[in-house]
């Protein structure tokens, strides 16, 4: 069944646990995600983000995300991640998204509040929720080749708590990125979260908050992040790495079965992100 992320985030906040939100590329990794949350009977925020349209259009997104999700016996929300201009974000309220962010985190704050504002406005108005980023999760430590340059211009800058609480007030937006020492991407080593800053976050704050740049963060940090106020936990690089690694070394001589594996791979790592978070039925 198809929802907003609205109930999912009041239960994840009752029960102290997080819900992973994985970023399906294709037909075989959206589906895979609804086969794994179904054969655990937990909640599913597929999310697609907009910089991946080079592989699927947001409408072709849509399209897959809706026919898995309607089917499905869990509750799927279909996510908009990383919408990069409001004209793309409202076009994906129009289509029928169920959630979407609008990411000017890299604006200066009077840019980012009045986006996220003009978006909450449209998406509320169609019965839509909206998440903004605050502060800046960067691609700092990557070692992929395709984000190389971004080593240099795009750091990751903490969540300020003051001005958090000012955007939430300003924006009416629903629930809110924070930036406490994660990165997009690999990393090189395993990342320092801040909790302290994460914890003031959180008593300070009454949206939920969501993290971003999952992968490689450590398990032991994710579980703390999960347990103590984060309510989603965006994954996308590690299920890309798990295909990969699953069909290394195998001289294939047929496509269709190292797909077949690659899916099994990324099965096997969605289930353990959903044990790592505590996620609730
Ligand atoms: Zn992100």
């Amino acid at each position: 069944m198809l929802v907003t992320t609205k109930e999912m985030f009041q239960r994840s906040r009752e029960g102290g646990y997080a819900i992973v939100a994985p970023d399906f590329w294709d037909s075989n990794s959206c589906r895979t995600y609804v086969e794994t949350a179904e054969e655990l009977g937990v909640p599913v925020i597929l999310s697609f983000a907009q910089a991946h349209d080079d592989m699927l259009s947001v409408e072709e997104a849509y399209m897959l995300a809706k026919y898995y999700g309607e089917k499905a016996s869990v509750p799927v929300a279909i996510h908009l991640d990383h919408g990069l201009d409001v004209e793309t974000v409202k076009k994906a309220v129009d289509i029928g998204y169920t959630s979407v962010m609008i990411d000017a985190s890299a604006q200066p704050y009077e840019v980012n509040v009045a986006r996220t504002k003009e978006v909450c406005e449209y998406a509320h108005a169609h019965g839509v929720v909206v998440e903004a980023e605050l502060g800046h999760v960067g691609s700092g430590d990557v070692i992929t080749s395709e984000n190389k340059e971004a080593l240099h211009d795009d750091h990751s800058i903490y969540t300020d708590v003051e001005m958090a609480k000012q955007f939430v007030k300003e924006t009416g937006v629903d629930s809110l990125a924070v930036s406490i020492g994660t990165s997009h991407g690999l990393y090189k080593g395993t990342p320092v979260i801040d909790f302290d800053r994460l914890h003031e976050l959180r008593a300070a704050l009454s949206v939920p908050l969501v993290l971003h740049g999952g992968s490689g963060s450590g398990d032991d940090n994710l579980e703390r992040c999960a347990t103590e106020g984060i309510s989603k936990i965006n994954v996308f690089t590690d299920f890309t790495v798990a295909a990969i690694n699953a069909t290394k070394g195998e001289d294939y001589i047929n496509w269709y079965k190292l797909i077949k594996d690659a899916n099994a791979a990324i099965k096997e790592k969605l289930k353990f992100y959903y044990g790592l978070f505590h996620t609730g039925k």
